[in-house]
């Protein structure tokens, strides 16, 4: 098929058995023959071109890439009578016949469109769907920069109200009490570390006088305190505390023994006279001896025996028995100290009447960092210089019970003193 078969195939319609190439429909704008031809000759050209693009060999092959637009800028160079009706009439019939949606002017025109009119119908509807997507956008970022400032705005507001509130909070608490201050910082809702960490000090005076409960919940407060924080050393201070209280705990009775009778009484009886009938021993006034310390009721036992007063004397023995188990602690942390020692062991021989109070004792920590320390198999400990006071205590119970717990502690003790090793029993 030539530029003439092409022609003539626009002429009269009939494509016949003709193949055409497609190497010569896609060189045909560029072609110097197609250049040089008149309107009418361009025209058919064009019409033909038509024909084998609907053709069934032609029909899908080529989409975007059809050369009609080209040609079409051709045609409109060319000089003709009536050539914008011509030329109008030929992209009508073309809108109208073809099965290309890139016919005739090499950009996509939907099949749908049929004329010119329609063709200028469908710009202005995309031309109006484009204007009205992007008045939807531009209002729709609009908002969303209205949304966006007023959001920072709320939070602005809100950080601010939250530091209002936080420094009253601040301000209240400063002019509190100690234990108020905690009270109040455990019902705040803040976090513990936005407090000024000089709230955090505490002297060991008020540590004392904070009930343990409300020690408890400031120790969940601190849970979250910041590291090395005063809020955390004060966590420390805290645990600390309340681990040395509950050991003091267990080296105290919660029992008192009546001094005359020897009944054992729970300590509602420390204000009351003993009940047995037969004794009616006076408790009152022994209050202000159970939390003196040995020092003192020893000063006040020696006064006493001076003064011939047999009942606070017996006050003052059973303060000293109901303390025993912290005196013996005491003597234990003191026991290098050989003045301190002689002094402490009468007392400890004389009151020392609790077996339990000797094994908590033994159980506890007040028993470490020293040599020839030997640990019994149910993990009480003891060394050689302590077992031998103890053995001289008046109570037979606590002698026994040195003897099962450390049988085998007699024969290993020469050992470990050689050797200035702790002994663990396996
Ligand atoms: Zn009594």
């Amino acid at each position: 098929m030539t530029i003439n078969d092409i022609i003539t195939l626009g002429e009269n319609g009939s494509i016949g058995d003709k193949k055409f190439s497609k190497k010569l429909l896609y060189s045909l704008p560029i072609n110097p023959r197609v250049k040089a031809l008149s309107f009418i000759d361009l025209e058919n050209l064009m019409k033909g071109l038509l024909v084998i693009e609907n053709s069934k060999e032609g029909y899908g092959d080529f989409g975007s890439t059809t050369v009609m637009g080209k040609l079409l800028k051709l045609l409109k160079s060319k000089d003709i009578e009536n050539k914008d009706n011509r030329i109008n009439s030929l992209i009508n019939s073309m809108l109208d016949n073809r099965n290309n949606p890139y016919i005739p002017f090499g950009v996509h025109v939907p099949i749908e469109v049929k004329s010119i009119s329609g063709y200028a119908q469908h710009e202005k509807e995309k031309y109006e769907k484009k204007k009205r997507i992007e008045a939807e956008q531009q209002a729709a970022s609009e908002l969303a920069k209205k949304n966006k400032i007023k959001i920072a705005t709320e939070h602005k507001k809100r950080k601010e109200n939250n530091l209002d509130k936080r420094t009253e909070i601040i301000k209240k608490v400063k002019r509190l009490n100690t234990v108020n201050r905690f009270q109040a910082l455990i019902e705040s809702d803040y976090n513990i570390n936005i407090y000024p960490e000089e709230y955090a000090e505490i002297s060991s005076d008020e540590l004392q006088k904070i009930p343990h409960d409300l020690l408890e919940k400031i120790l969940l407060k601190l849970k979250y305190s910041k590291k090395g924080s005063q809020w955390r050393m004060l966590k420390n201070i805290i645990n600390n505390y309340l681990k040395s209280e509950k050991q003091i705990d267990t080296l105290r009775p919660n029992y008192i023994i009546c001094p005359d009778c020897g009944n054992i009484l729970d300590m509602s009886f420390k204000t009351l006279p003993c009940p047995n009938p037969l004794c009616r021993f006076r408790f009152k006034g022994l209050d202000k001896y159970l939390n003196k310390n040995i020092d003192e009721l020893r000063n006040d036992i020696a006064i006493e025996y001076r003064g011939k007063d047999e009942h606070l004397i017996k006050l003052i023995a059973t303060a000293l028995k109901y303390n025993s188990g912290i005196n013996l602690a005491n003597l234990i942390k003191n026991f290098d100290n050989k003045d301190y020692r002689k002094e402490y062991e009468t007392f400890i021989l004389l009151y020392l009447k609790d077996v339990n109070l000797v094994k908590n004792v033994l159980l506890s920590d007040v028993i470490k960092d020293r040599e020839n320390i030997y640990v019994s198999k149910n993990g009480y400990k003891i060394f050689p210089e302590l077992i031998e006071i103890l053995y001289s205590v008046h109570d037979v119970k606590i002698r026994e019970f040195l003897r099962q717990e450390f049988a085998n502690y007699h024969v290993k003790i020469f050992r470990a003193l050689r050797n200035k090793k702790r002994i663990i029993e396996k």
